[in-house]
């Protein structure tokens, strides 16, 4: 696997037409942490994650990973670079079968067949519900085979780096524990440093080292994730319960 990388926002002020939604964000990611993105809805995480791929352009400040501006860097290049993001449940193409979206996932980085079919070996090791679904196209998977496929065809071409949009969203919460426990245990064996947005705090929580809340614009809290989990006053004026 790759060498894990470390993430950082700088100074980042970022938004669309009228007031920034974040201004003079500064955030930082260490290399094989999992960082869970907290707030409620429109705090502005989906906004952060698009920044960090390059899908926006921020107004000012940078990204920046292992110390490297990333500023110059095309959102194509970002992904060379080790940097994967995870659009909810998009990113399946609905007339390939399950092994084809693998094969799809990894014929960038891995141009060798034979190679490409070990990973995607490894890929049902790691998530077992895929592996009895090998044949099937993406259009007739479940909500949550779709996600945990979204999931693993990032996976596969081993990122250094995982910018996680609610992977939760419409899942039931036995699925949402199974797909974060095996992303917890993937980021584990292979240093992998993610940033996970999520509404579902407890789950995000549950898998995170650390948790970071967003709230109109800036950043409110930056703890350990059981330190936040176990924060009422905090939980109850940022996250709703
Ligand atoms: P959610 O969980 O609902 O996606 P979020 O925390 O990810 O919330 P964002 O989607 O980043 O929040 O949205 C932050 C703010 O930016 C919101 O006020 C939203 O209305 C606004 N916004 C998001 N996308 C656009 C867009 N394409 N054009 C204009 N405003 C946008």
């Amino acid at each position: 696997p790759a060498a894990p990388a470390a993430l950082g926002v700088e100074g980042l002020t970022v938004g669309y037409a009228g007031a920034p939604v974040m201004a003079d964000l500064t955030l930082e990611v260490p290399a094989g942490q999992i960082v869970a993105l907290l707030g409620a809805n429109g705090a502005g995480k989906t906004t952060l994650l698009r920044t960090v791929s390059g899908l926006l352009t921020p107004r000012s400040g940078r990204v920046v990973l292992d110390g490297e501006d990333l500023s110059a860097v095309s959102v194509e290049d970002r992904v060379r670079r080790g940097l994967a993001q995870v659009p909810e449940g998009r990113s399946v193409v609905a007339e390939l079968s399950v092994e084809e979206n693998l094969h799809l996932g990894a014929l960038w980085k891995i141009p060798a067949r034979r190679a490409r079919r070990d990973a995607v070996e490894a890929m049902y090791d790691a998530f077992e519900p895929l592996s009895r679904r090998r044949r099937s196209l993406g259009h007739q998977l479940s909500g949550g085979e779709r996600q945990m496929l979204s999931l693993a065809r990032a996976l596969i071409a081993e990122p250094r780096v995982l910018l996680l949009d609610e992977p939760s969203l419409g899942l039931a919460p036995r699925v949402v524990a199974q797909l974060l426990d095996t992303l917890r245990d993937t980021a584990r064996r292979t240093g992998l440093t993610v940033l996970l947005a999520e509404q579902n705090v407890t789950s995000a929580l549950s898998v995170a080292d650390r948790g970071v809340v967003l709230g109109l614009g800036e950043i409110v809290a930056d703890a350990p994730a059981a330190d936040i989990a176990a924060d009422p006053a905090l939980r109850h004026a940022y996250l709703g319960f």
